[in-house]
């Protein structure tokens, strides 16, 4: 329960799905939480509110980590309401599947521009602020290692957060700044509902395939963000991990 008593973390995209569950448990370990979101300001709101009910602390801030500005505005309301930052969980992300020949230009830039330009500039933004050291977790996918067909975009921003995890960990080191990939498979999510990823043959597939014999709730990547949070993974940096129910 006091794993992170006086650090602030930043989770983008946490209105629901795997954010809203790594914010609430970054709370329950004592953290003060910006809850970002884009668009969802009730569920934003709702995360805030569990959280402050269970006598943590936590905040909602809107912005679109795509945009420069708005990453900007996000990190400076995060200095102004808790005075300081530790750890960014960069998990806002779009996913939409194609076939080589369905791949459009708004198909490829919606994705590259929210998986992997929102994650730079909110990282750009954020470390300006992590003067005595801290830790990035990058949210990826398993759909990056096991490279499914109608992915190609998809996968790519995976592909292309894990090598920048790889690449930040070696800039941020010498200041003491962690930076790893935390990659699921299939969780159960509102926006894996909207994909068909649960109810089908595809969420039928990926519980038979996994050892374990399930798909992912949020909460099973949830306490692994805790621990890369934490200072229990203090010697770690720049590395891809797998929660994925043995699927890897
Ligand atoms: P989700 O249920 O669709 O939720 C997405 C979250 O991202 C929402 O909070 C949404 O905010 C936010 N978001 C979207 N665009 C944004 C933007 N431009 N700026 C700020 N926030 C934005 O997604 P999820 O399934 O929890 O996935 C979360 C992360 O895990 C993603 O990076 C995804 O690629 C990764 N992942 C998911 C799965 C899975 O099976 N669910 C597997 C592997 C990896 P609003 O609601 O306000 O729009």
């Amino acid at each position: 329960m006091n794993k992170l008593v006086n650090k602030v973390a930043v989770v983008t995209g946490a209105s629901k799905g795997i954010g809203a569950a790594i914010a609430t448990s970054l709370a329950a370990e004592g953290a003060a939480v910006v809850v970002n979101y884009a668009s969802s300001k009730a569920g934003a709101d709702a995360v805030v509110n569990a959280i402050v009910a269970a006598g943590g602390k936590a905040v909602a801030i809107k912005a679109d980590v795509s945009k420069a500005v708005e990453a900007q505005a996000l990190i400076d309301a995060a200095i102004e309401h808790y005075g300081r930052l530790d750890v960014l969980v960069n998990n806002a992300g779009i996913y939409e599947f194609a076939p080589l020949g369905g791949i459009t230009e708004e198909h490829y830039h919606k994705q590259f521009n929210i998986n992997v330009l929102g994650l730079l500039l909110i990282t750009q933004a954020a470390t300006k602020h992590m003067s005595d050291g801290g830790s990035i977790i990058n949210i990826g996918s398993l759909i990056a290692r096991r490279m499914p067909a109608n992915s190609a975009v998809y996968a790519g921003t995976k592909g292309a957060l894990n090598a920048i995890t790889g690449v930040l960990a070696q800039e941020l080191g010498p200041r003491n700044i962690r930076v790893n990939a935390l990659n699921p498979g299939v969780v159960e999510t509102e926006g894996a509902h909207a994909a068909d990823l649960v109810d089908s043959a595809f969420g039928a597939r990926a519980a038979a395939e996994s050892p374990l014999g399930r798909i992912g709730q949020p909460g099973d990547i949830a306490s692994v963000a805790v621990f890369l949070a934490s200072s229990d993974s203090y010697w770690m940096t720049g590395e891809q991990l797998y929660a994925s129910g043995g699927r890897r």
